[in-house]
């Protein structure tokens, strides 16, 4: 199946142009002409990338790029124009994976956008949710809910308990943890895993009356479902 790509740009002639030359690639394009149409469209479709210029009617494509990346990670190319390097820094901080300043080379930008994808595929399935129990996390949004609760967990505490669900069922060792969520790097003690399993503990088993996260003695954490 053609891979979907939505090209954000008010000016028309650049605009076709693009859906020219991207469906003669191969790709199915869909094209919006403001900021507030990008907007909506790219929040109610699939697409597998994005090529977004950043001077728009109504909202501009930086409060485009913002708006998109608190619900995905699809790939975004920034369109800019030679003046706007504030811009284009603001933007690559913000998220957009690359950019190219007009006027480019059609094939510039075509070279860009494969090595978006390509990348995009060699992710991990980032926007599959994960599960145990009644227990959804979300990856790509960054959430974990409870059935319909949103739970409200630190930037540590939803690493770790990504790495629990992801290896559901597996017993992850302290070193394991320390490893994985805190990095090799970590210097410090090693009690911090259990510090943290209290506080995931707190927030979910206690605060919901199950029991998910169990302690295998002496050996470390497992996550599992026992209903
Ligand atoms: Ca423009």
């Amino acid at each position: 199946m053609a891979q979907k790509i939505l090209i954000i740009e008010d000016e028309i002639k650049i605009a076709r142009f693009l859906e020219l030359e991207l469906g003669h690639e191969g790709y199915a394009v869909d094209q919006a002409h403001d900021g507030r149409e990008g907007l909506n469209k790219a929040l109610n479709n699939q697409y597998d990338l994005i090529v977004l210029d950043i001077m728009l009617p109504f909202v501009n494509g930086i409060e485009v790029l913002r708006k998109i990346r608190q619900n995905s990670e699809i790939p975004i190319i920034l369109l800019t124009a030679k003046d706007e390097v504030m811009d284009k820094v603001i933007g690559l901080d913000m998220g957009a994976d690359d950019y190219i300043t007009k006027p480019f080379a059609i094939e510039e930008l075509l070279a860009r956008i494969r090595t978006a994808l390509k990348r995009k595929l060699q992710k991990p399935e980032l926007t599959k949710a994960l599960e145990i129990g009644s227990l959804k996390l979300d990856p790509d949004k960054h959430s974990v809910t409870y059935e319909n609760d949103l739970l409200e967990l630190t930037k540590r505490e939803f690493d770790l308990l990504r790495h629990l669900i992801e290896n559901k069922n597996i017993v992850s060792t302290r070193d394991r943890l320390l490893e994985e969520v805190w990095g090799y790097d970590y210097v410090g003690d090693t009690n911090i895993v259990d510090v943290y399993i209290r506080y995931l503990r707190s927030k979910i088993d206690d605060k919901y009356n199950m029991k998910l996260i169990h302690t295998i003695r002496g050996v470390g954490y497992i996550i599992k479902d026992e209903n």
